[in-house]
Parts: C-alpha cells; sequence; structure tokens
C-alpha cells in the first residue's frame, strides 16, 4: 500500500500547517510550527516540499517580506498586500470590478495576469491607524 508515497507524512504536516495558518508563512515559520512535532525535520525539507507544492500548485507564493519568500496554501483568486511595517501579509479579497479592471489592463497590453498573483505593498489596517494618530 504505497500509492500514497509522493504524499509523505512530513509533506501532508507541512501542508496542513500552511493550510491552518492566516498569517501566510516563509519557510522558516512553518519549520517553527512544525519542530515540536517532527524533532527530525530539516529547514531544507520544509524548502524542498514548499517547492514542489509551489510547483504543483497546491501552494502560491504570494510575495516576499525582508526578502523571504510569503506562501499561502489558500489558492482561492485572493490578493495581498506585504505590510512594510510589520512584515505581515494580509489578504484582499477580489471584487468583481476589480476582476474587471484587471482584465481590461491585461487586454490592453497584450499579457495575461493571474489573479492569484496580485501584491501590494502599503501598510495593513493596524499599522496605517497607528501612523494616523
Ligand atoms: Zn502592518
Ligand atoms: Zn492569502
Amino acid at each position: 500500500m504505497e500509492v500514497n508515497q509522493r504524499f509523505s507524512r512530513k509533506r501532508q504536516a507541512i501542508y496542513d500547517a500552511m493550510l491552518q495558518s492566516l498569517e501566510h508563512p516563509n519557510a522558516e515559520m512553518v519549520y517553527q510550527t512544525l519542530k515540536p512535532e517532527y524533532p527530525d525535520l530539516s529547514l531544507g525539507t520544509v524548502y524542498r516540499n514548499i517547492k514542489g507544492m509551489v510547483e504543483s500548485g497546491d501552494v502560491i507564493c504570494v510575495g516576499h517580506v525582508d526578502g523571504k519568500e510569503r506562501y499561502d496554501a489558500h489558492v482561492h483568486p485572493h490578493a495581498h498586500l506585504a505590510c512594510r511595517g510589520c512584515g505581515s501579509v494580509v489578504d484582499i479579497e477580489i471584487t468583481e470590478p476589480m476582476a474587471r479592471q484587471v482584465e481590461t489592463v491585461a487586454r490592453e497590453n497584450g499579457i495575461e495576469m493571474d489573479l492569484r498573483s496580485l501584491h501590494f505593498a502599503g501598510l495593513c489596517c493596524k499599522c496605517k491607524s497607528e501612523t494616523k494618530s
């Protein structure tokens, strides 16, 4: 019964950890989360598995914070904002007019844009309200 060999226990654990996280973790964050439960897990294994998941489309890359790639296992079309204040990556739901706008821009430029790969940089709600006061 080696049918699910491709989905090893560790790979599954890595995927589950990413699915449960709402922080859009980087590889190190996933590694730190799983370390207590999988003491023999190496950071290299986490990197390798995440890379494989990105290639197979199970996980998407949602931008870089401090030079580190951040990932999301929630792959429905949504955009992301990387906050320059606190380094968090937050979800932005794509509204109908926004999707139409993206389509228009893509058509006018003769390009194709992936709605799951829209990244914005700026400040999250929390950081924005802190700078206002
Ligand atoms: Zn912030
Ligand atoms: Zn997301």
